[in-house]
């Protein structure tokens, strides 16, 4: 969120609150009717199969659009639209300073509609409209606008070779770029590729989630009307295994741009080795451990933390505190806290602007978080608080906010990334203890320290193998800033001057002087 550290909207954003409660979502949402085709070479256009998907609000099971489900013929027919206009330089070969204002004016545009993309991102995904607005939204833009505004501040290098040569080492656009994504934050993870990506000169093929592919498609409307050429920016939407697969595949896409599970992101490496060696870049799942030593002086602040980092977004964040390694004496206080907390993060109508806790994206991923909770349940962990499926009534997919103690660090919702509100709690006594269980995990998305003591801090900072950590803290956030893991959580980092490093190909030109 600009302005503020951390990723959460502050609960008493009472400017937002005020403009917000005066809207009837409800009545906006009836009379809503989504874009729902596919955009390519600056075209709205069916799939060519002429299929279509439901596309179905997880607040009510009501159906939102039928989407048009690309496939491999649209595929094709969207990296060749994208190589053409590549090559043809109608977008890559712009001064940088003339993309800036492109992509600023885009900017604008997203800015000027947010509250009609909030409102599609809450029917799409179940996520609180305060969220959409006072998060999702703002993020969106302001990655837009950092990279809008770095890409003509970005100077190339000189070696330091002899006298008798020039060395140029200068950044040139990777090409054709498939971006695939989640549908946990679909703008925000759409947009910290699409900022960098067109920033650099690329074209685009954009694929969201096929549980969330609305404002996908209606970000590529809003930048054809901000300027950018036809067959720069297409949206796919579709299915992972055809339309993902095809994308993946293909042997004129130069770089996929991936976030998702882990073990999507293994499908697409080997996606990548059996066709043109593309680059692929992978932003995956974890389960991060949050460590809290009993020295750290302001135990509610700690637990607030602790609550937000896996309640937030329904717990449907990659980088979810969802290991809560809390030191033996203060378990009990902390836990109590933090399950006050919760208990004031009920799940409501996301459409209300009261609501802290929305939907769960679909049945089956209702499914998924139901099924950890019985596991947790069976391998002997205490459920603390929560536990439940709740709003049924509505037809709408909500869990409560659940709390386990007297976790083991081999049960399963210790060890597996359940992607929902559900906190697994182990407890420790010396800290040699918790970094070893933090670190015995197949992720290294993001962790954190709390304690009163820098050099602890320091030393355990760098004893955690993530590619994220925060120090008495918990999601702050940045668009400056690298986001990405270490081991299965992904390869490569998102946001900061660093994502350049992942769209652009350094050239080396020798001029011989002598
Ligand atoms: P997913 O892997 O099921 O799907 C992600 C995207 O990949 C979707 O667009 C999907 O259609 C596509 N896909 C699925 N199978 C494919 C295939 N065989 N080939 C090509 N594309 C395919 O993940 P999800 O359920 O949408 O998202 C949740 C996951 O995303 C979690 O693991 C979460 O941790 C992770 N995530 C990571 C980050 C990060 O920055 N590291 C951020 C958000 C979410």
């Amino acid at each position: 969120m600009p302005g503020s550290l951390f990723l959460w909207p502050c609960s008493g954003n009472n400017d937002l609150m005020s403009r917000t409660l005066n809207i009837d979502w409800h009545a906006r949402a009836a009379q809503l009717r989504p874009a729902a085709d596919a955009i390519i070479d600056g075209q709205a256009v069916a799939a060519a199969s002429g299929q279509r998907f439901d596309c179905i609000s997880p607040i009510d099971g009501r159906r939102l659009a039928a989407v048009a489900a690309t496939d491999t013929a649209d595929v094709d027919r969207a990296v060749m639209a994208a190589r053409r206009v590549f090559e043809r330089g109608d977008w890559s070969a712009r001064a940088p300073a003339e993309r800036k204002r492109v992509l600023l004016r885009f900017a604008d545009l997203i800015s000027a509609h947010g509250e009609e993309l909030a409102l599609l991102e809450t029917l799409d995904m179940g996520k609180p409209i305060r969220d959409s607005l006072a998060v999702d939204v703002p993020a969106t833009v302001r990655c837009l606008r950092w990279y809008a505004e770095a890409i003509d501040k970005l100077y190339d290098q000189v070696a330091p070779t002899s006298q008798d040569a020039l060395a140029l080492i200068t950044r040139e656009p990777v090409g054709v770029v498939a971006a695939i994504v989640p549908w946990n934050f679909p703008m925000i993870m759409a947009a910290w590729k699409i900022a960098p990506v067109l920033a650099a000169g690329n074209s685009l093929l954009l694929k969201p989630s096929e549980k969330s592919p609305l404002t996908a498609i209606r970000l590529a409307e809003l930048a054809l009307e901000a300027g950018l050429p036809p067959g720069v920016f297409n949206v796919l939407p579709g299915f992972g295994n055809t339309a993902g697969k095809a994308l993946a595949l293909h042997m004129d896409v130069d770089c996929i741009a991936f976030t998702g599970s882990t073990a999507t992101g293994k499908a697409i490496m080997q996606y990548a080795g059996q066709s043109n060696l593309k680059r692929c870049w992978l932003e995956c799942g974890g389960k991060s451990p949050n460590i809290v030593m009993a020295d750290y002086p302001d135990l509610p602040r700690a637990a607030r933390a602790a609550a937000d980092a896996i309640f937030f977004n329904q717990g449907e964040m990659c980088s979810a505190g969802s290991r809560l390694l809390v030191q033996e004496p203060i378990r009990a206080d902390l836990l109590a806290e933090i399950a006050r907390h919760a208990r004031s993060l009920v799940p409501g109508d996301p459409l209300d602007p009261a609501t802290r806790v929305g939907a769960i994206v679909d049945e089956a991923q209702l499914q998924r978080v139901l099924g950890y909770i019985d596991s947790g349940r069976e391998q002997g962990a205490r459920l603390a608080l929560g536990g439940q499926r709740v709003r049924e009534d509505t037809q709408g997919f909500f869990v409560e906010p659940t709390i386990f103690d007297a976790v083991q660090p081999d049960m399963r919702i210790a060890r597996e990334e359940i992607f929902g509100p559900v906190l697994s709690a182990i407890s420790f006594d010396r800290l040699e203890d918790a970094v070893g269980i933090g670190n015995d995990s197949s992720y290294g998305l993001a962790a954190a320290i709390w304690t009163r003591d820098i050099t602890v801090a320091h030393r355990t900072a760098r004893a955690l193998r993530a590619g994220v950590v925060y120090v008495n803290c918990y999601d702050a956030d940045d668009i400056t800033v690298p986001f990405g893991g270490y081991k299965q959580s992904g390869i490569g980092r998102d946001k900061s001057l660093h994502a350049f490093d992942k769209y652009t190909e350094l050239k080396t030109t020798w001029i011989d002087l002598s």
